[in-house]
């Protein structure tokens, strides 16, 4: 009998399932031993060759996991063109550590973060004064409200043709905007909910969702710390690119205690956002010595 191999995208795993979307169909796959002798475990997002099944009533088989582009570790995904990374003006209060901890994340994987601050029917002035921090430090931002029609169709043209994961603690209001950008949607929301999506009993899975043709979104269950694998007290200043145009006394200058530190007096200057460099601070406290 012939062998019919055929290439699609891995949109959801499930209980050792994987979902392959190809040309508008979902196939439903197992993964072959080969891949697990390899030690590649197949993620969503992934490209992937397979054998497509004689019939409804039987499986197909993943061959082959193409090179990734990149991948995150939570969530789960690869392939990624950008991530949104949504905090809210209030309710619950942005956690600035975390906010930065997500740009490194995302930067350190070669993924162009934006920044979201939801919420702003909250606090208007708040979410404008946030936003000019992370403006002049070299970041995207988008004002979001799920109310405030205009914010949202900003955020669906952000969307089209690319593959976004949305990142963020949960209650900022993910699922709500998303909900938005593409009504029908039905994703749930609220505090109940995220409980419910955290509980022990609920299998958790990561799902991309064509939002728009071509447009493809991960809606993770947000998480409320991340582990920064691979930052170290010397390498954590490559995320802070605001530092860049500075040639502090010392060449190695970690911006921290040194005397003659350029970083620090733009920082008193104004000129460079305390925010940031405190939050800078607080990382590298928190951030073993180099390897
Ligand atoms: P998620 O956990 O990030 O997916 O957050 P949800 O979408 O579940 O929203 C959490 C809560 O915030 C819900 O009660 C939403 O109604 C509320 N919420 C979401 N977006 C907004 C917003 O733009 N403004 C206000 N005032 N509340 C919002
Ligand atoms: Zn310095």
């Amino acid at each position: 009998m012939e062998i019919k191999i055929e290439t699609g995208k891995i949109i959801k795993i499930l209980g050792g399932f994987y979902y392959i979307y190809n040309n508008d169909y979902i196939v439903e796959c197992r993964a072959r031993g080969s891949l697990r002798n390899d030690k590649i475990k197949p993620l969503v997002g992934d490209i992937a060759d397979y054998r497509v099944p004689i019939d409804e009533e039987h499986l197909g088989y993943i061959e082959k996991i193409y090179k990734r582009k990149n991948y995150l570790i939570r969530p789960p995904v690869s392939n990624i063109d950008q991530s949104i990374i949504v905090f809210s003006v209030k309710n619950p209060k942005p956690n600035f550590i975390l906010l930065d901890k997500f740009l490194i994340n995302s930067i350190k994987e070669k993924i162009e973060p934006i920044i979201c601050i939801n919420k702003i029917d909250l606090d208007k002035d708040k979410a404008e004064e946030i936003s000019n921090n992370y403006i002049n430090s070299g970041f995207k931002v988008i004002l979001t409200s799920k109310d405030i029609k205009e914010t949202i169709v900003k955020l669906r043209n952000m969307l089209k043709n690319k593959t976004t994961v949305f990142a963020g603690p949960s209650g900022t209001g993910k699922s709500s905007l998303l909900n938005e950008v593409k009504p029908g949607l039905g994703l749930k929301t609220g505090e109940i909910s995220q409980k419910l999506k955290r509980g022990k009993h609920t299998t958790r899975h990561v799902e991309m969702i064509e939002i728009y043709k071509k447009s493809w979104v991960v809606d993770t269950a947000g998480f409320s710390n991340l582990n920064l694998n691979g930052i170290d007290k010397y390498n954590l200043k490559e995320y802070y690119n605001e530092f860049d145009d500075y040639f502090c006394k010392f060449n190695d200058c970690l911006h921290y205690k040194e005397p003659g530190c350029l970083v620090r007096k733009e920082v008193d200057n104004g000129k460079i956002s305390k925010l940031r460099y405190n939050n800078y601070l607080k990382i590298f406290n928190e951030t073993k010595e180099g390897f």
